[in-house]
């Protein structure tokens, strides 16, 4: 019964290994959270959540000044425990985005722990369903991209044997956005998986049109068409489309999966650990999906997710953009276009303690 003697949280800020735009925003800097848990036994958990430019002083706030000081004295394998003590703590904020992403770096470090006291690999606790999970590529789809660009980094996926890439979508023409899917379609040929996201900058309406126009270029989804609380509208759109549809990074609980779920809104679904709360809720949303028959494809953070598809029988991509090179030793290890999830005990991630110290701000 290993005993919490310490919790900290502290911030650290990583360049973006790639520059990233889509329709809405540009990923500027990971902000990074992370949580060490103590425990009495002589063990250390680490966990993390982000963001991608803002918010981070906020959730790091979060933990310092309310979450972190209520788990000393408490068994740390009581995770169902601690997440609902802690989100309870925090009702007033809740259910949003500053208190899911400091519950999820508690909670990852809690399984972190979880694993090590195990002595096995994340992808086993969490469920073990296989090791090797598919990968597709986002690097080469960024809305800033020229069609030229698009067309030279989908060849480039293709060859190495990746069964699926993404494009971002949502120029002002639709015409445009089609032009650049077809000419990806026509490079790659048949067989690959094209994923396209839009995110969230379109209307009802608009997302109608243009799923139908895209009907002919064969996607594997169309992702985050519309701003996340209008569930309505992917009801509509889903309706209308044969492409799936696919939400979930811009999630914050389980309930608001149930929602599209129950509804018929999403044919895939993207939990993102980070932002639902952790690994706790991010199984709970993955289990439900496979009561819908819906498949998992999470958004960002490959480093984890790959362990956590790797766990459910419902995972079916995990998303390729590496973006914690700069603080880790190795790399995924990547055979025929499948990741292989980590087998050490813990998360899976080895950090390099050095370059973390080196970029933290606070
Ligand atoms: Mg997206």
């Amino acid at each position: 019964m290993p005993i919490i003697t310490a919790a900290r949280a502290y911030l650290v800020d990583l360049e973006v290994e790639t520059v990233r735009t889509d329709a809405v925003q540009s990923f500027l800097k990971q902000e990074t959270v992370f949580v060490e848990i103590d425990t009495d036994d002589g063990m250390t958990g680490t966990g993390y959540a982000y963001t991608i430019g803002t918010g981070g002083h906020a959730v790091l706030s979060m933990l310092r000044q309310h979450l972190l000081s209520q788990l000393p004295g408490r068994d740390s394998s009581h995770i169902e425990n601690l997440w609902h003590t802690l989100f309870a703590s925090t009702r007033a904020t809740t259910v949003g985005a500053i208190t899911s992403l400091a519950l999820a770096a508690v909670d990852t470090a809690l399984w972190d722990l979880k694993c090590k006291v195990a002595g096995a690999p994340l992808w086993q606790v969490a469920g073990g369903f296989r090791q090797a999970v598919p990968l597709y590529d986002t690097e080469g789809g960024w809305l800033h991209l020229t069609t030229d660009e698009l067309v030279r980094g989908a060849l480039a996926s293709r060859d190495a044997g990746w069964g699926g890439l993404k494009l971002k979508v949502g120029k002002p023409n639709a015409r445009e956005d089609k032009e650049r899917l077809l000419a990806v379609r026509d490079a790659v040929g048949d067989r690959m998986d094209i994923m396209v996201d839009a995110n969230q900058s379109m209307t009802a309406a608009e997302a109608i049109r243009r799923a139908h126009a895209f009907e002919d270029v064969d996607l594997f989804w169309l992702e985050e068409p519309l701003p996340a609380d209008d569930v309505a509208g992917h009801v509509r759109l889903a309706a209308s489309t044969s492409i799936p549809i696919a939400v979930g990074e811009s999630l914050y609980s389980v309930g608001q999966f149930r929602d599209y779920l129950e509804r018929g809104a999403a044919g895939i679904v993207q939990v993102d650990v980070a932002r639902v709360g952790g690994i706790t809720p991010w199984l709970k949303v993955a289990h439900l999906a496979e009561a819908f028959n819906v498949s998992i494809c999470p958004h960002f953070l490959m480093e984890l997710h790959v362990s956590l598809v790797a766990a459910v029988p419902n995972g079916r991509y995990v998303e390729h953009i590496p973006q914690l090179r700069a603080v880790t030793h190795g790399e995924m290890t990547i055979e025929n276009g499948h990741a292989l999830a980590p087998q050490t005990p813990g998360l899976g991630i080895d950090w390099d303690r050095d370059a973390v110290d080196n970029r933290r701000v606070l």
